[in-house]
């Protein structure tokens, strides 16, 4: 890929405002930000990875700088594949930064150009996550300064989708 570009990968089940926030500043900064979304079998998404990469596009479709892709394997084989050396992470708090430094040195370790940038979280959102915008929700709490417009539609089909399924996640 040409250009400075850099890719923020993640589950975004679904994308906050934590995750927008990074996102456009990310962007203010590199010419073009891939947002990869992880295919995880390990979790038990909410969102399928082609619905979650759908709520992304919709979000950012006016911002040509933000391409969204999706991917199941090692997030250094795309950035190999794609010729991208910087990851973005947001860092919220003292307890992401394990995880966080530990991924940033496996990455290295397995591709010699990686390098991760950590940009903090904005203040206002250092306490959103994915975890805790699904179980406000659930639990019937407004999310409205929590999760972009589209994400808040799409969280209230897939939750009375679930209910008359008889399978609140509540
Ligand atoms: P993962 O499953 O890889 O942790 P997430 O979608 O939860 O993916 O998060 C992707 C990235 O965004 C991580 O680096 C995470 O620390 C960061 N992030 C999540 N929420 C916020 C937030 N509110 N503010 C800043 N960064 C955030």
């Amino acid at each position: 890929m040409s250009g400075n570009v850099a890719i923020y990968p993640g589950s975004f089940d679904p994308l906050t405002n934590g995750h927008v926030d990074i996102i456009e500043r990310g962007a203010e900064v590199f010419d073009r930000l891939v947002v990869l979304v992880a295919v995880n079998s390990g979790k038990d998404p909410l969102f399928t990875a082609e619905e979650r990469v759908a709520l992304i596009r919709e979000v950012f479709k006016d911002n040509p700088k933000i391409v969204v892709d999706v991917f199941s394997g090692l997030l250094v084989d795309y950035m190999r594949f794609n010729d991208i050396r910087v990851v973005i992470r947001g860092l919220r708090a003292v307890s992401d930064f394990e995880y966080e430094f530990q991924m940033a040195l496996v990455n290295r370790k397995m591709h010699r150009e990686a390098e991760t940038f950590f940009l903090a979280a904005s203040e206002k959102y250092s306490y959103v996550s994915s975890r805790i915008v699904k179980e406000v929700f659930s639990l019937g709490a407004c999310i409205e300064d929590l999760a972009p417009g589209p994400v808040i539609d799409a969280m209230r089909k897939k939750y009375g989708k679930l209910t008359t399924k008889g399978k609140k996640r509540d």
